[in-house]
């Protein structure tokens, strides 16, 4: 039988914002344990939780960008359960009302685009973490990360192959942090995904019965682990047996998922509506004013490239996937207005080396400039490309100007003809024998005698040049 998979992503994204959602504590990532913390988020009795205005503006912004639609009102719930990291025994979330609903997310495959359908997204806090000591039969509890502010994002199930969940959550990763509300770190847990998983046989409407895995920490995990589910229920379902609702934890080493905890066993959280924070109003006015503060995004971005820069949509793609490249692109082409030969240069030796020493565009010792001052003196053959190459390196290792490393290497290109027919002439007379074989026909000797001039003039010879000349020049009987 041939099946179908049906997917749906729950994704939770950690604001970036300077304060918890309900406190004035840090939300830093990596201090000393339990030091972020205060009666609030402790859960001390009789404390009162105020909401962080910014985490509402933050998740107003993803809304917009993915076209959800903001409700009027929206409401915290109480979600009970017991854990040693949850010191309230409560997470507060959102329940029946959340902040916004019925987005979508436009995936662009090959040119043809497909809706991703979002439900909802809503408001929690982040709960602490527990370390577990590998020698030891004890744990500690971390409570800096409780009441860290997260946006929780859940999609319809409309994702039918695990590639295509990987690229709807790449399209997330990246409007996230074009929106500068997330940090998207997916190995500090900033960025987290459940993934939802069912199959149904080709063609049949109702879907199959899901199971949850939790505990990807990349993208290329959770394909990983939604693949390996698949064959998995395939497998159960081809040899007689029956999916059965559950949480499934993904096992990196093992490349494999295992059971957590089934239907039966699941909590009940007893929501409701939590009695300390009132519902909060949003007017189309602060709706009016976040939407007017959205960036350019992705999407957008990547079809003006394509557009205004006349440049391949691969290129496009790869120079818009961080904000800061793609402004880093546009400012090298103000400057030299070649869009294609800049993005060659950027995606081949500069992205090259910043991928080496895995550092960030903003970063760059080449600034915006040096590289269309070098790209601009290739277009006046002041230099060869060869001899580019060479300089890009150094400008990147000194953070020179190519004016100033041209100088130092006496890197001038040779354009002079007199210079050029000169030095051809004594390569020709110091080769007789291959002039003869040249001229009997064998015509790949061409390339041996670029290659001489070339080393004569420690290949500072304009190759074009030399081509031209060379060919009159051994022609001649
Ligand atoms: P819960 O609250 O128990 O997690 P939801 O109804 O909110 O359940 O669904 C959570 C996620 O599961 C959503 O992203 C949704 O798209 C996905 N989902 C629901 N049914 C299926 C299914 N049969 N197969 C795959 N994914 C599903
Ligand atoms: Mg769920
Ligand atoms: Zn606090």
């Amino acid at each position: 039988m041939d099946f179908e998979a049906v997917i749906g992503l729950e994704v939770h994204a950690q604001m970036l914002t300077d304060t918890k959602i309900f406190c004035n504590c840090s939300t830093k990532f990596g201090a000393a344990p339990n030091s972020h913390t205060c009666p609030v988020c402790l859960g001390m009795p009789g404390v009162l939780p105020v909401l962080n205005k910014k985490v509402v503006e933050y998740a107003m912004k993803m809304a917009l960008a993915i076209n959800c639609t903001i409700n009027k009102s929206c409401e915290f719930a109480r979600k009970n359960y017991f854990y040693p990291d949850l010191p309230k025994g409560y997470q507060i979330s959102q329940y029946a009302q959340p902040l916004a609903e019925h987005g979508y997310v436009l995936l662009d495959t090959n040119g043809e685009q497909k809706k991703i359908g979002i439900i909802r997204i809503h408001m929690e806090e982040d709960a602490g973490k527990l370390l577990h000591d590998e020698h030891n039969p004890v744990s500690y509890v971390d409570l800096n990360r409780t009441g860290v502010p997260l946006i929780e994002i859940v999609s319809e199930p409309d994702m039918r192959s695990p590639e295509e969940a990987a690229d709807y959550l790449k399209r997330l990763h990246e409007i996230l942090v074009y929106l500068e509300i997330c940090d998207g770190n997916m190995e500090e847990g900033s960025f987290r995904c459940d993934a939802n998983v069912s199959i149904r046989p080709k063609g049949q409407k109702e879907f199959g019965t899901r199971t949850e895995l939790k505990n990807m920490n990349s993208f290329r995990n959770v394909q990983r682990a939604l693949e390996y589910e698949i064959k998995r229920q395939q497998y159960l379902v081809e040899n007689g047996g029956t999916v059965v609702q559950e949480t499934r934890l993904w096992d990196d080493a093992r490349g494999a998922t295992n059971s957590m905890r089934s239907k039966e066993e699941a909590h009940d959280y007893r929501y409701f509506p939590d009695p300390d924070l009132v519902p909060v109003m949003v007017d189309e006015v602060w709706v009016k004013k976040i939407k007017e503060e959205l960036p350019e995004l992705p999407m957008a971005k990547r079809e003006r490239f394509i557009k205004d820069y006349q440049i391949p949509a691969y290129d496009a793609g790869v120079l818009t996937a961080d904000k800061g490249l793609a402004n880093y692109y546009e400012e090298v082409v103000k400057l030299c207005a070649k869009p294609k030969i800049a993005s060659n240069w950027i995606m081949g030796d500069v992205m090259k080396f910043l991928n080496e020493d895995k550092l960030d565009i903003r970063r760059c010792p080449i600034t915006a400039k040096s590289l269309a001052d070098m790209i601009k003196l290739i277009e006046e053959s002041a230099i060869s490309g060869k001899m580019a190459k060479e300089v890009v390196a150094d400008m990147y290792k000194s953070g020179k100007s190519p004016q100033d490393i041209i100088k130092e290497k006496g890197m001038v290109q040779i354009t002079d003809e007199g210079e050029l027919v000169k030095a051809i002439k004594s390569i020709i007379e110091a080769n007789p024998n291959q002039l003869a074989h040249y001229r009997g026909g064998k015509e790949k000797l061409f390339g041996f005698f670029v290659g001489q001039v070339m080393k004569a003039t420690q290949g500072k010879a304009n190759p074009q040049l030399v081509n031209e000349l060379l060919k009159k020049m051994l022609a001649r009987q």
